[in-house]
């Protein structure tokens, strides 16, 4: 992409109401906008980066045997009456009229409709199981819907759900999705945690949650620091602890219910996370609710035992920079940067900077690399900083070293600049781009 053809409108001044890294850069950046309070507009860069999570999400769902679905955004009230949870989502649940007055709702998850879907439809324990997926608009009518991506109104989640014949089987399901789930956290490039969740009534390992560590997460997690266990403090403290330790005051609270070690001898400690997914044992409730039943090996009507299983796709590249950034911008990671190099021209007066320029960014469009090639008037100064804060994560920088038949590398991970002979830079790129 030319950045003389982009539209990429980077600002100065973050929004006022931005308090965090990644609601200030992503804006600032021209990754999103601002529409209305936990709304957001993604424009190209913002799209780019969503788009590839989401490609990610898909591949390692659809390799671990899950169908992808889309179910309409939309839904009818009595849905959620059957349920029980027209009325126990509150007012998180926005609901809407059409011009008969007929009640809907944004949906802010679909268990309801998914069961409603699979209900008749699969009717036998010979068609189980099943685990359809959707990657979906959602709404959530947040009190406090202040974080950017991170919290927004209308956000883009991964919800599946599975149907299974016995619990035995929905277990093995829930353990493939853990395992699925780590591996689309490790392939994005993220340092996180699974944690044990709170599940009210259906208890022990029923429900764990994958968090990215930040210190700007919402939840507080105990974590051991020599084997893998973690949970969210929510399972071991009560409400006010809860709430004190969420405010920062660790110090006061310091593991004061835990023995200092966890069980296999290691010493624990307080993290802070950011939920990027979520999954969850059901069992029944919904399949009983909704009288969705099949038929077992003996002829006789069960209802289902399922599980579900969440990800918040668009609060993802907020978490991406939450945990990857500097003063200066984002530090994207190597799956979900939107451009893996930058062409920056010095002076695009300069015929021999354009020709060297242009020759690169043919030659690394033909290998399929996204590339950037900033052809802008705009000063150095000026084009290094937007380079900064949108994180490309290598910057050529063409200039005035020309002459001496040398040209800059910026490594955005490193913020390390490096000289590179000009007929070296394509084979140098080649091979920083296969790393
Ligand atoms: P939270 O506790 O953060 O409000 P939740 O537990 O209500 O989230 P789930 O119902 O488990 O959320 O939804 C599945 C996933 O969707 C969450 O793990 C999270 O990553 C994402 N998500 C939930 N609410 C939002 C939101 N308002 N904006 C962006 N992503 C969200
Ligand atoms: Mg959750």
């Amino acid at each position: 992409m030319r950045r003389s053809r982009a539209f990429i409108p980077t600002i100065k001044e973050a929004p006022s109401d931005a308090t965090l890294a990644s609601h200030k850069f992503l804006v600032r950046g021209g990754f999103i906008n601002t529409q209305g309070a936990g709304l957001y507009n993604f424009l190209p860069l913002g799209k780019i980066v969503l788009e590839k999570i989401r490609a990610i999400v898909k591949e390692e769902l659809d390799q671990a045997g899950c169908l992808e679905v889309q179910l309409s955004f939309v839904t009818p009230i009595g849905l959620w009456e059957r349920s029980g949870r027209s009325n126990s989502m509150g007012k998180e649940m926005l609901r809407i009229k059409d011009r008969h007055d007929n009640e809907f709702v944004l949906s802010p998850t679909n268990e309801e409709a998914m069961v409603e879907l699979v209900k008749n439809r699969v009717t036998s324990y010979k068609d189980l199981p099943l685990n359809l997926y959707q990657i979906n608009t959602k709404f959530r009518d947040e009190a406090r819907p202040r974080y950017g991506l991170l919290r927004g109104r209308e956000f883009l989640m991964k919800d599946g759900y599975s149907f299974h014949s016995s619990q035995e089987d929905m277990i093995r399901e829930f353990e493939l999705m853990e395992a699925t789930y780590k591996k689309i956290f490790t392939r994005l490039g993220l340092d996180f945690r699974v944690v044990q969740a709170d599940s009210g009534a259906i208890g022990g390992e029923g429900s764990k949650e994958f968090h990215v560590l930040a210190n700007s997460g919402e939840d507080t997690l105990v974590i051991c620091e020599a084997c893998d266990y973690g949970a969210n403090i929510e399972t071991i403290f009560d409400e006010e602890e809860v709430q004190a330790l969420n405010e920062n005051s660790y110090e006061e609270l310091q593991l004061k219910k835990l023995d200092k070690r966890c069980s296999c001898g290691g010493n624990l400690s307080f993290k802070k996370g950011i939920e990027v997914g979520h999954i969850f044992q059901l069992g029944t409730k919904y399949s009983q609710a909704l009288e969705a039943y099949f038929n077992d090996e003996n002829g006789r009507a069960k209802p289902f035992e399922m599980a579900t299983f969440g990800i918040g796709v668009s609060r993802l590249i907020a978490a991406v920079i939450e945990q990857n950034h500097d003063e200066n911008g984002c530090k994207w990671t190597k799956e979900t940067a939107p451009f893996a190099v930058n062409i920056l021209l010095s002076n695009v007066k300069d015929k021999a900077q354009v020709a060297l320029g242009e020759e690169l960014y043919e030659k690394l469009k033909a290998l399929r690399v996204e590339v950037m090639l900033d052809d802008t008037k705009e000063r150095f100064g000026f084009k290094m900083k937007d380079a900064e804060l949108i994180g490309f994560t290598y910057t050529v920088i063409i200039g005035k070293e020309l002459e001496n038949g040398l040209v800059q590398i910026y490594d955005r991970k490193t913020t390390q600049n490096s000289s590179v002979r000009v007929d070296e830079i394509y084979a140098k790129l080649v091979e920083l781009l296969k790393s």
